[in-house]
């Protein structure tokens, strides 16, 4: 693909395809192997460099994991899906096209159905020292260690919650870092009770035995992280004890947040996550409220790589017009369950939402403080009187962390959805009056 790609900042028009495919993860990799059968042109695009999306993300050079490979080489047989790497979604153009740009080109791509399947992202939650170089997300570490980030013999401190801070920390000890502490904010009764349940499916509970790491306690969370220009020390409550931990990294993730901005920008309606975020609203064959736009994987709701697959099958098949098989229904509503089940015990506990302090940053983009934000009357307010979420990300992390905080709608999404060239906004605009 790159080696066909015109000069930087030259505009390229595609053919529309049959089928555009948003997101190049399980549910995304899964959705095209469904239709692909049909003959019918599918482009899968992902904004990432390589396909995998987050569970099956690997620096170069790294053989690809085991279920990302099957789905590769399965597609590789049939030539009419083709992959874009490296290409994010800017805009809608109406509802059948989308505004498009990596690094070399922007193009407006139509479509005659949509598959969103653009994932989540990590919650993250203020608290004093949130913004000091050294934090990141849990899951952010991780990604970062595979993108070939050295950790080794660094002191690292991992916190949050859900099954997510475990990778993370296989990951970070598998690179050479000490990991210091797993702090896991739900209480021992909670994972206690997540673990028993895990009996019923036995691959998870195989993973988990793996991946459960000496450093792992309950009821533990981070208070604040300390440190003159970068991270030096780590507070930590856990039952009534409060202490400290010198350390060099500190990765902390509350669970995820559905990418819905797309699907709301194209008028598809929501409903509430189990941890009260917007997900994408689906029925039972993964058709969104807009009659040619479907999602599935995790912007439907977090629940894993299993989940998410078996969404994306559906999804790739219901483009089709075909129902699914008996035992692709029955898998979705098993792993569905095992979603429900890390909801039930992964809650987040109230005292999270009381950590940061006046002065700590809410929107580190605008450097807008929690206390000039805690006053206002909801989002808008926030934004227009204080630039609460007006920079490089749009309120993608400050918008679902005041959503959490607050109780606040979360942000109504505009585009452009990601900072974009100026050129490929003037082809926006064209496009759009071509198009109406
Ligand atoms: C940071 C992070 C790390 C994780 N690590 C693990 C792990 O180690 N193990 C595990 O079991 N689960 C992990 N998860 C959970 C994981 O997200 C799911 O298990 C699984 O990957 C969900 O599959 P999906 O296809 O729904 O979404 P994803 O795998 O998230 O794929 C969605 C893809 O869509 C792309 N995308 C989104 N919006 C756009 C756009 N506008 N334009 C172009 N592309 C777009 C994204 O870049 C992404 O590649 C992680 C989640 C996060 C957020």
């Amino acid at each position: 693909m790159n080696a066909t790609m015109p000069a930087p900042n030259t505009f390229a028009s595609q053919d529309p395809c049959a089928i555009l495919i948003v997101g190049a993860g399980p549910a995304g990799l899964s959705a095209a192997l469904a239709a692909a059968p049909s003959g019918r042109s599918i482009v899968v695009l992902d904004d990432n460099p390589a396909p995998g999306g987050q569970v099956w993300r690997n620096g170069a050079g790294a053989a690809s994991p085991g279920p990302l490979q099957q789905l590769q080489e399965a597609l590789a047989r049939y030539p009419h899906v083709r992959l874009c790497c490296g290409t994010r979604v800017v805009a809608a153009q109406g509802s059948q096209a989308l505004l498009l740009e990596s690094a070399n080109s922007a193009w407006v791509q139509g479509f005659e159905q949509l598959i969103l399947c653009t994932g989540a992202r990590e919650l993250l939650l203020p608290f004093p020292g949130w913004t000091l170089p050294g934090v990141t997300g849990a899951g952010g570490l991780q990604a970062l260690i595979k993108s070939g980030l050295p950790v080794r013999g660094q002191r690292i401190v991992i916190a949050g919650s859900g099954p997510l801070l475990l990778a993370a920390a296989a990951s970070a000890t598998q690179a050479g870092a000490h990991v210091l502490r797993v702090a896991e904010q739900s209480t021992w009764l909670h994972v206690a009770a997540f673990g028993a349940g895990l009996l019923r499916w036995p691959n998870k509970l195989a993973q988990a035995a793996t991946l459960m790491h000496r450093a792992y306690r309950c009821d533990s969370y981070v208070v604040a992280a300390q440190g003159d220009a970068c991270l030096q020390s780590v507070q930590l409550r856990q039952g009534a004890q409060t202490f400290q931990l010198d350390c060099d990294r500190l990765a902390v993730g509350f669970g995820l947040v559905p990418n819905v901005e797309l699907g709301r920008l194209l008028g598809c309606a929501t409903k509430p996550s189990a941890q009260g975020h917007l997900a994408l609203q689906v029925d039972g064959q993964q058709s969104t409220s807009v009659a040619h736009i479907f999602a599935a994987g995790e912007c439907t709701g977090p629940g894993g790589a299993e989940l998410a697959m078996a969404e994306g099958h559906m999804a790739g098949l219901a483009t089709l017009g075909k129902k699914p098989a008996a035992a692709h229904l029955h898998a979705r509503a098993r792993w569905q369950d095992f979603a429900y089940r890390v909801d039930q015990q992964f809650a987040l506990r109230p005292e999270l939402r009381t950590l940061a302090r006046t002065d700590t940053l809410l929107c580190r983009c605008e450097d807008v403080a929690y206390g000039s934000v805690a006053a206002c009357s909801g989002w808008n307010d926030a934004k227009l009187h204080q630039r609460c979420g007006m920079g490089a990300c749009q309120g993608r992390i400050c918008g679902a962390a005041a959503q959490h905080l607050f109780g606040w709608d979360a942000p109504s999404p505009r585009p452009p959805l990601s900072p974009a060239r100026v050129s490929t906004l003037s082809l926006a605009s064209e496009d759009t009056q071509a198009l109406s």
